[in-house]
């Protein structure tokens, strides 16, 4: 498996956005790496449209848990698919928190995406709290065991560990805080999903940039990055995408 370089543009981009996707694709027409951008919903179509025969896929950065029906302003993977989406991330800690989403909903969610025949990209992560009182790997086990889908594959499934603390603050965790964490996450899904889980891409997140990707990158079972405000420059994402 590739390793995955993923932006989340969570809440920004206009159409004029799309100037940086042109920019990144002629920068980084072939990449080593896998290399998604989740968009708001509203450019989803639009970047897809412009990503068509390039090494670039589109992803979602939520869904409802079912196919259709009367849920106002929601949006079912089936609609996310048309638009030209491959890739939905769900659970990320901002929903967890702006919306009260429970592993048991992310869970649902992850099922809904692989039964729409995407890839979920499930996040977990703990609070500053719980690293502070040593409960991180109980945390995010939890998280884990709870959250992803039955019939996980290393195509349909990609883990992002998100440390909460470190999403947007510009801290990250120690090398050796990563690497337990990854460590730890790899010898728990090889308990949960078998041999698969050797393929399944475990993304780190939170304020990686392009001055620390590649060290993060070097750490074991670290697979490839979940990339927020980092990812909206060409310039920045490219710089990640290079040391992949
Ligand atoms: P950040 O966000 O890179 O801006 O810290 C990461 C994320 O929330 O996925």
């Amino acid at each position: 498996m590739k390793k995955l370089a993923a932006g989340n543009w969570k809440m920004n981009g206009t159409m004029a956005a799309l100037a940086e996707v042109s920019a990144l694709l002629e920068a980084h027409p072939d990449p080593a790496c896998e290399m998604l951008l989740c968009p708001p919903a509203t450019l989803i179509a639009a970047m897809a449209a412009q990503a068509r025969g390039t090494a670039l896929k589109v992803g979602a950065q939520d869904c409802h848990p079912r196919p259709k029906g009367a849920h106002t302003g929601d949006i079912s993977v089936p609609l996310l698919r048309d638009a030209g989406a491959t890739h939905v991330i769900v659970g990320h800690s901002e929903r967890r928190t702006d919306h009260g989403e429970t592993d048991a909903l992310v869970r649902a969610k992850a099922e809904a995406v692989v039964d729409g025949g995407l890839t979920a990209i499930v996040c977990i992560g703990e609070t500053e709290a719980e690293r502070d009182s040593g409960k991180t790997l109980a945390v995010i086990g939890t998280q884990l065991d709870g959250s992803i889908p039955g019939g996980a594959t290393a195509t349909n499934l990609v883990v992002a560990y998100e440390p909460v603390w470190a999403i947007g603050t510009g801290r990250t965790p120690m090398p050796s805080e990563i690497a337990e964490v990854h460590g730890f996450l790899r010898g728990r899904l090889r308990g949960l999903i078998g041999g698969e889980a050797e393929k399944v891409r475990i993304l780190y997140g939170g304020s990686v940039k392009p001055s620390n990707a590649a060290d993060i990158f070097a750490i074991p079972h670290v697979d490839g990055a979940l990339v927020g405000g980092a990812s909206l420059k060409a310039a920045d994402f490219g710089a990640i995408v290079a040391a992949l």
